[in-house]
């Protein structure tokens, strides 16, 4: 039987230390991996990525670092306690399905935001079972998504956060004076998020306990149409579905959406998006997803549904990617308005509102939140490449600055002379910061085919010849070819790659 794209990626995935079921040598726990030390590099460059462009080169976004275990009343302001469900079914054996992905999946039938009770008339009218043991599902009902725990002596209840976000809420008041911030001004966090996901699937696409880097801009709500990266982003194209295509879609019985062109600038002046924020922030993705080797093609901006959108939503457009097994969501972008601030100013009763020259303003928030495990894995299956004549091996093409090395030191042959040379010049780039890896074990094609299944984009050998003129050769991993040059270059050609600073100029200063 032929292996689907995503049995192949984990394969190698595998095989090559970039993922691996948590705790496996005890059968594993569903809906948990763990990034072996290849993923970690990969890891590590994404977010060095996402940190350059969305913190580090604005002015007025600021990094902090939360806990990921809450207590209690913040869920019950923020609403997550009553309503972080997924509707579920068990069946006689104890089975539990998520409902809405099990009509999604077999009726090909739009699901999410639907009542437990209407979800239920549709598994009683299509008698849809149990998908592990065929029996009849029971009543539909709301299963919580959060991890619950108690804390200390005294056994106060806390959970661990289903998102990033709240943390960001509870500190506003403090980061907005430490940093003295003056709207509009952002907040980020990375970090790890948890939700006990019914039906966790797909390697890391649907996990319990996955990473997260989100940002919630604070907006004056009078300058939502004037975000400072107007400008410079206006002319992006984004790949678009309107609610409209999805209606017709639905009236059709269609699998798939179809999607428009329109640039950053239309969106806003269109009223695609409420705001002229949004449009930005969809047009600030696009921009960094040039960066990780998936085309734009395969990229589309979804305009939520009203039934999957929170009431309190001024409009959220997913970020969605074109996978083996359909579009996922990977980036959920919400324009949240006042709605988190005021729950929890009514929640703890303290004040968190702005001071905008003697008027207390309660900032709009705009929140871009990326998956990491999810876009690590879009990123794998997108650069995954298929042994075929040329080469007997399978490979990632992964782009240089999420490669989880600059390049691989080889000496061609198992003698002390090459062996000298080859990690002199190994140091020498380690010195310069560079990231190499030196490999001096087995033939050197199966070295190769090492290096180019973790992506490495150089391979760098030393031969016979490189003693006698000073000499190595690269061999690039894209196309196979080899060419030679002076040793002391080397170290320069490995660093050329990785200049990808034009792709972040520095935001205006509010
Ligand atoms: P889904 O509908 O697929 O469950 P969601 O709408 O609940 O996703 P958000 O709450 O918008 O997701 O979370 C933001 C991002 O966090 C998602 O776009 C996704 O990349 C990531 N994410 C959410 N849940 C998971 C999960 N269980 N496993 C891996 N990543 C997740």
């Amino acid at each position: 039987m032929t292996k689907s794209l995503l049995e192949e990626v984990m394969t190698v995935s595998l095989r090559r230390g970039i993922l691996y079921p948590t705790a496996e040598i005890y059968g594993g726990l569903a809906g948990f991996y763990d990034f072996g030390p290849i993923g970690t590099r990969i890891r590590n460059n994404l977010i060095r990525l996402w940190r350059t462009r969305f913190v580090e080169n604005r002015d007025n976004v600021f990094e902090v670092s939360g806990n990921t275990l809450l207590p209690s009343p913040v869920f019950e302001a923020s609403g997550h306690l009553d309503h972080f469900t997924d509707p579920s079914a068990s069946c006689s054996k104890g089975h539990i399905t998520r409902i809405d992905q099990l009509i999604e999946e077999r009726l090909k039938i739009p699901a999410e935001g639907k009542r437990n009770d209407e979800l239920e008339a549709i598994v009683r009218e299509k008698k849809l079972r149990c998908p592990v043991c065929g029996d009849p599902l029971g009543e539909v009902t709301s299963f919580g998504l959060m991890f619950g725990t108690s804390v200390g002596g005294e056994r106060r209840q806390a959970f661990l956060r289903p998102e990033t976000a709240q943390n960001i809420f509870l500190g506003f008041k403090r980061v907005q004076t430490a940093m003295r911030a003056k709207l509009p001004f952002g907040v980020a966090q990375i970090g790890r998020s948890y939700r006990n996901e019914i039906s966790p699937r797909q390697s890391i696409v649907r996990v319990r306990e996955f990473g997260q880097m989100e940002i919630e801009y604070f907006v004056d709500p009078d300058q939502l149409d004037e975000c400072p990266l107007f400008e410079e982003l206006a002319p992006i194209p984004l790949n678009f579905v309107t609610r409209e295509a999805q209606e017709k879609a639905a009236k059709q019985s269609a699998t798939d959406f179809t999607s428009i062109q329109i640039s950053v600038q239309e969106a806003f002046e269109k009223k695609y998006v409420p705001n002229q924020w949004m449009a930005c922030i969809l047009g600030d993705e696009v921009e960094f997803f040039k960066l990780l080797g998936i085309p734009d093609q395969a990229i589309r901006f979804r305009h939520m549904r009203p039934e999957e959108t929170p009431h309190y939503s001024g409009g959220n457009f997913d970020l969605e990617v074109n996978l083996s097994f359909g579009w996922k969501e990977v980036i959920g972008n919400a324009y949240r308005r006042d709605h988190d601030l005021k729950s929890h100013m009514k929640g703890s009763q303290k004040d968190l509102s702005y001071d905008l020259e003697g008027a207390k303003v309660i900032p709009h928030v705009l929140e871009p939140s990326f998956g990491i495990d999810r876009l690590i894995y879009a990123i794998l299956e997108h650069t995954y490449r298929p042994q075929d004549k040329t080469r007997g091996w399978n490979w990632f093409q992964l782009p240089p600055q999420l490669a989880p090395y600059h390049g691989v030191v080889l000496p061609l042959l198992n003698r002390s002379e090459l062996e000298e040379r080859a990690t002199t010049l190994y140091s020498v780039c380690r010195g310069q910061g560079l990231d190499v890896l030196y490999d001096a074990s087995g033939r050197i094609g199966r070295r190769y085919a090492r290096a180019d299944e973790i992506g490495i984009p150089k391979a760098v050998t030393i031969d016979p010849q490189s003693l006698e003129d000073q000499t190595a050769t690269i061999r690039y991993r894209d196309t196979g070819d080899q060419t030679r040059h002076l040793i002391s270059e080397i170290p320069n050609l490995l660093k050329l790659q990785h200049d990808f600073s034009s792709f972040f100029r520095l935001s205006p200063k509010p």
